[in-house]
């Protein structure tokens, strides 16, 4: 995760201040303490299996059903 000084627009470090550790900015005065925790998560969309099916159909592959299953097989094993 990266936090953007506000003011020019460089990234924030993180340091030690007196209190707490803090943000601060290298190229101007910029300090905000943190006093609570930071994060964010994000969920991308999963890949959708139907689409590459589809593509293999598109080979004119005669084995497209097996292949199907054993990309989802696959797709599976990824997690
Ligand atoms: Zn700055």
């Amino acid at each position: 995760m990266l936090l953007f000084c506000p003011t020019c627009a460089n990234i924030l470090q993180v340091e030690e201040g007196p209190k707490c550790l803090r943000f601060s900015c290298s190229t101007c005065p910029y300090v905000h303490n943190i006093t609570r925790r930071v994060g964010s998560r994000s969920y991308p969309k999963r890949k959708e299996v139907r689409h590459s099916c589809r593509t293999l159909h598109h080979m004119g592959n005669g084995d497209c059903l097996l292949n199907c299953v054993r990309l989802i097989i696959f797709l599976i094993s990824l997690g």
